[in-house]
């Protein structure tokens, strides 16, 4: 993990994972939404087709399936047709004649059709005649119109019979009268030949359902469908009564092979989708769940509520007013046609989950193919923001910590991007902006260096006159010398300093003079004249005490004092010092304006001299000098006092002794 410098705040992440999962977020959005778009694009487009497709298969379906039942009308309505014509255009006399070309009587008391008619018999026209078998029961009237209908219907067999019967949809074709006559194509088998003598057809189901009493509109009609045990074939018979004159003069009938079509229905329907077939009336045909028990049933199942889901599908369909087309319930579309003849529904049904399931992997196709386009787009993405932004980033982020380090120098020759786009702008404006700062500091430092002089020169003059001050306010201005706080300052010093050294204890002395009749040289003279005696008085006393340690003071007026330290002192000594101070003092002469006036100058002095310790005050010391001094005032001036004091002095331990003295 990389770490800023500036704010040592951890990096987590980049700009560029900031950019790319933000975008990749976004556009992840932007890309479920535009596959739930296109999904209901697709469902719905897919819908269309589906509905389309759907139209035409049934349509075709319905088209395909009704073929042979209207088929079947059709050989109805051409026999129909020709039998009425030729019962009423062929003479009764020619009629009655052709039945025996036709039928022979049996042992059994029946009329059969000669064996040639189903075994081939070549007649005139130099065509083989065959394929049928006829049957008149025993007790059978045989009258002469009789035998001119049964000898039309054996002829109309001839003709058509194995026309109508040679397309394999079809098992027979037959034509039977209500006196107990039946004339039929049953292929392969001379079935009318193998019945017992006892037969009586016009109750037979695929008679009777025709006749009067069962069908009073005398349409055609169509059974149930049914297993025929002769056949091993499940069969719809197609029945067409037909009337001369209002009697019934013969019963057309045809069987239908329904394998074909129950195949059909069962195993030919779109991939995921079923179809089932049922009546008008609601009963099953064909329906593949429900197979076993439909069969079972002889076409009798009816749907009920046991089957809601084939409740809807009839509901939805046996209402519609067009022959063919796509209704839909909640779960499937019905894609549903008419099977015309025995008035069947064909249904496909196709369930909306196909459509949904086609929708969702059309949706999920373009999905993938979205992400892969944003995949790849995020990977351009990726190196570009590289190359273009973190990089030139990277740069500037090197120069600004070298900048840091170095200083703005570290911008000459740096790595700043040169280029034409906004880091260029920026990095030329960074570098404005740093020659400008640059500018700016170079200034700071000539000003910071000038206000250094000028401080230093200040400090320099303040010291100075501090300096000069401090020395003012310790120096008397008109002699030169120390003045009396300085007095006050340095001798208590001196005085501590002297009694520090108990193991050779020194000696202070302390001699204060004072000028005589000082007042009257004034007077005399003038003032000037006056600081003129204390200028020369105090440059001679300087002049007189320059060891190291003596300390020469004007206490103010024409008053001064000596402050000298020594070793040994006796009163020799002390009155050598005073002789000494008097001839010096007396030697200097007062310089007056007047040359022939010159007056002498002269002093009394009082001095004090006692061993340090430390006890010894300023105050004491300074007492007994001033009254000495004032001893060699009273005594006449221009004279000496001087009061030794050894011993302590200070009344405790060994006696003070104290030997004064005068000098003149
Ligand atoms: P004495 O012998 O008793 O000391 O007599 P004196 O005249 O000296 O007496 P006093 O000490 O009373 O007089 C001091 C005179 O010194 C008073 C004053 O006019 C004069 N004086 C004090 N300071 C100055 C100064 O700075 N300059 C001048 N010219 N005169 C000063
Ligand atoms: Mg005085
Ligand atoms: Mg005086």
């Amino acid at each position: 993990m990389t770490v800023d410098k500036a704010t040592g705040v951890p990096a987590r992440t980049s700009l560029r994972t900031q950019i790319i999962v933000r975008g990749a977020l976004r556009s992840l959005v932007i890309a479920a939404l535009l596959c739930l778009a296109s999904y209901y694009h697709v469902a719905g487009m897919l819908e269309d087709g589906v509905v389309e497709q759907l139209e035409q298969f049934i349509a075709e379906r319905g088209r395909r399936d009704s073929e042979p039942f209207l088929q079947t009308e059709r050989h109805h309505r051409a026999v129909e047709q020709a039998l009425l014509e030729q019962l009423q255009s062929v003479p009764l006399a020619t009629g009655a004649a052709l039945f025996d070309d036709y039928f022979e009587p049996w042992p059994d008391g029946t009329w059969r059709t000669r064996t040639g008619w189903y075994e081939g018999q070549l007649f005139k026209d130099g065509l083989q005649h065959r394929g049928f078998t006829g049957f008149i029961g025993r007790d059978v009237e045989l009258t002469p119109q009789l035998r001119h209908r049964a000898a039309l219907i054996a002829a109309l067999l001839d003709w058509y019979g194995s026309a109508w019967t040679s397309t394999g949809q079809y098992i027979n074709y037959f034509v039977s009268a209500p006196e107990n006559l039946l004339v039929g194509e049953f292929i392969g088998v001379p079935y009318l030949h193998q019945v017992p003598a006892d037969s009586y057809f016009p109750d037979e189901i695929f008679v009777a359902r025709a006749n009067e009493t069962q069908n009073p509109q005398r349409q055609a009609v169509w059974t149930h469908f049914y297993f025929d045990a002769t056949a091993k074939m499940w069969m719809l018979s197609s029945l067409k009564p037909v009337y001369l004159q209002d009697r019934l003069v013969a019963t057309l009938g045809q069987d239908i092979l329904l394998d074909d079509f129950m195949q059909r229905t069962l195993k030919d329907a779109l991939d995921g989708t079923e179809n089932i077939a049922f009546s008008a009336d609601g009963s099953l045909i064909a329906y593949e769940p429900l197979l076993a028990e439909i069969q079972a049933a002889g076409g009798t199942l009816k749907i009920d509520g046991d089957q809601p889901q084939l409740q809807g599908i009839f509901a939805a369909v046996a209402g519609q007013q067009r022959r063919s087309g796509v209704t839909e319930t909640d779960e499937a579309f019905l894609a549903y046609t008419r099977i015309d003849g025995p008035d069947w529904y064909l249904v496909n049904i196709y369930p909306k989950q196909l459509l949904q399931d086609k929708a969702v992997a059309a949706a999920t196709i373009i999905l993938g193919i979205a992400l892969l386009g944003l995949l790849s787009e995020f990977a351009v993405l990726w190196l570009l923001i590289e190359q273009y932004v973190l990089a030139p980033l990277r740069r500037f982020i090197r120069v600004t910590e070298k900048v840091g380090e170095e200083g703005l120098s570290a911008l000459q020759g740096s790595e700043l991007p040169r280029r034409p786009d906004e880091f260029g702008r920026l990095a030329s404006r960074f570098r404005e902006t740093a020659s400008e700062l640059e500018a700016s500091r170079q200034a700071l430092l000539a000003v910071n260096r000038d206000l250094d002089a000028q401080v230093a020169a200040r400090t320099e003059a303040l010291t100075q006159a501090n300096q000069r001050l401090a020395t003012l306010a310790i120096t008397d201005e008109l002699s030169g010398l120390h003045n009396r706080r300085q007095f006050q300052q340095v001798v208590p010093q001196e005085l501590a300093r002297l009694a520090r050294l108990q193991s050779t204890p020194l000696w202070a002395t302390l001699a204060i003079l004072d000028i005589d009749h000082f007042k009257q040289i004034n007077d005399r003279y003038g003032h000037a004249v006056g600081d003129q005696a204390i200028r020369q008085l105090g440059a001679c006393l300087a002049a007189l005490h320059r060891r190291a340690g003596d300390h020469c003071f004007r206490l103010g007026g024409e008053e001064f004092a000596l402050f000298t330290s020594a070793e040994q002192v006796d009163g020799d000594k002390l009155q050598a010092f005073a002789t000494h101070l008097l001839e010096a003092v007396r030697s200097l002469a007062i310089e007056v304006s007047q040359p022939e006036q010159t007056g002498r100058l002269s002093v009394s002095v009082g001095i004090a001299c006692v061993q340090a310790n430390t006890e010894l005050s300023l105050e004491s010391l300074y007492k007994l000098a001033d009254d000495a001094l004032y001893l060699a005032k009273q005594s006449g001036r221009d004279q000496a006092r001087i009061v030794l004091l050894s011993g302590s002095g200070s009344g405790s331990g060994e006696q003070a002794t104290t030997l004064e003295l005068g000098v003149h």
